[in-house]
């Protein structure tokens, strides 16, 4: 295998530490995977701005180009609020998805056992809960034209587009289906067939890709069952694919399921399987440098590009298994003290939160003890 580049990009706010506390997990990973790379580093969003005066620089889109993959904190935060829009953390963000064509958004919600009390759902529902969201990210309602707002008549009216062409659909269809043969095999195609011609058109095409993955079993169901369905039995779902709408929504229901938002990593890719990997989370400028957050959202990105952009699944299968025995041991950042509830059981030592570095320095003992 060739040598393999990593573009790390810390952001903003808590994003810098939390990179600080995955990357020794990251070299050892790769060490023991025997693995050639060289890392590179960049900035994005607000880190972008006082660097360079703008959120998405040339130096770093020239790294991002020529990475195999990338791992990214989080942008944002108050200094920037004011900015104009182009100026603005978010629009970085943006800017880098584009840019490299980031077609295909992966937000597994799996809830570790451990934490099964932090859900606004019984345990019994959620407990081990494993699904994935394959979110189409760069089309539908929101690049569609034409889109604007208009005054006709003295009145205002606005509209978007909500439009896919086959070669779209089929290529996000395409990474559902691939992640399905890594799981178990089967996937939940959602759309508003129903009503939406653009809907009819998804279902036809992903009907159609199907026949291409003869192990994988294919279902439909409309977004407004589906919705309905993650809430009252969310085991029922592998894949779940979808528009980027859709997505946008299904996703973040699916992420409350698990209850915290410092547990949950995601994947963009594009069609080179280059990814941009990074916690669902921002940047949580209320506690960024106080050693306060929890780290495992980006460790678990860490393990999410090990397994999609590199093929390297048992190591990325140790990570996860060192994340669930460190919550066994009862170690939690201060976000999973507040959430969970099975702290009863522990001793008065176990109960004291553990900061970002702690929680780095655990994961990474527990992979190197396994
Ligand atoms: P947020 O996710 O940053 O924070 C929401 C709450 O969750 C806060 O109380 C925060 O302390 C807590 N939290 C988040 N991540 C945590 C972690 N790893 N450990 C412990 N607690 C954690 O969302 P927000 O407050 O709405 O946004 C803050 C900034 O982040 C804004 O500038 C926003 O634009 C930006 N943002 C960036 C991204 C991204 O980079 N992908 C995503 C969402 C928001």
């Amino acid at each position: 295998m060739s040598k393999r580049t990593i573009l790390c990009i810390p952001g903003d706010g808590i994003g810098p530490e939390i990179m600080q506390a995955s990357m020794p997990i990251l070299e050892y990973a790769l060490k023991i995977a025997g693995m050639d790379y060289q890392l590179t580093h960049g900035v994005l969003g607000g880190a972008g701005v006082d660097k360079y005066g703008e959120p998405y620089p040339v130096a770093t889109q020239t790294l991002a180009r020529a990475a195999d993959s990338i791992l990214f904190g989080a942008i944002g935060g108050p200094k920037w609020d004011q900015l104009e829009r182009k100026l603005r953390p978010e629009s970085g963000l943006l800017a880098i998805r584009q840019d490299l064509q980031l077609f295909a958004n992966l937000r597994p919600a799996r809830l570790f056992r451990q934490l099964a009390d932090a859900s606004s759902l019984k345990p019994e529902l959620v407990a081990d809960l494993d699904l994935l969201i394959v979110r189409e990210l760069t089309g539908g309602i929101y690049f569609g034209q034409p889109r604007g707002l208009v005054e006709e008549n003295g009145r205002r009216r606005g509209f978007n587009t909500m439009v896919y062409d086959e070669d779209e659909i089929r290529a996000v269809a395409r990474v559902a289906f691939a992640a399905a043969q890594r799981r178990q095999g089967r996937v939940c195609s959602v759309d508003k067939a129903n009503v939406l011609e653009v809907s009819q058109l998804w279902r036809e095409v992903v009907t159609q890709e199907a026949e291409n993955w003869p192990d994988i079993v294919l279902s439909h169901m409309y977004v407004d069952n589906a919705a309905m369905q993650l809430v009252r039995t969310p085991k029922q779902f592998d894949v779940i694919v979808t528009s980027n709408l859709f997505g946008d929504i299904l996703s973040d229901i699916a992420a409350m399921l698990t209850g915290s938002i410092g547990m949950l990593p995601s994947a963009s890719l594009n069609a080179q399987h280059v990814g941009l990997y990074e916690p669902v989370h921002g940047s949580a400028p209320d506690i960024a440098g106080q050693d306060k957050a929890n780290p495992l959202a980006m460790i678990l990105s860490v393990s999410m590009m090990l397994r999609h952009s590199f093929g390297l699944v048992q190591v990325a299968e140790r990570i996860e298994q060192a994340v669930g025995r460190v919550l066994d041991q009862g170690l939690r950042t201060v976000d999973l003290v507040s959430v969970s509830s099975d702290t009863t059981e522990l001793s008065g030592d176990q109960l004291a939160p553990i900061g970002t570095k702690a929680m780095g320095h655990a994961i990474l003992q527990a992979m190197q003890e396994s």
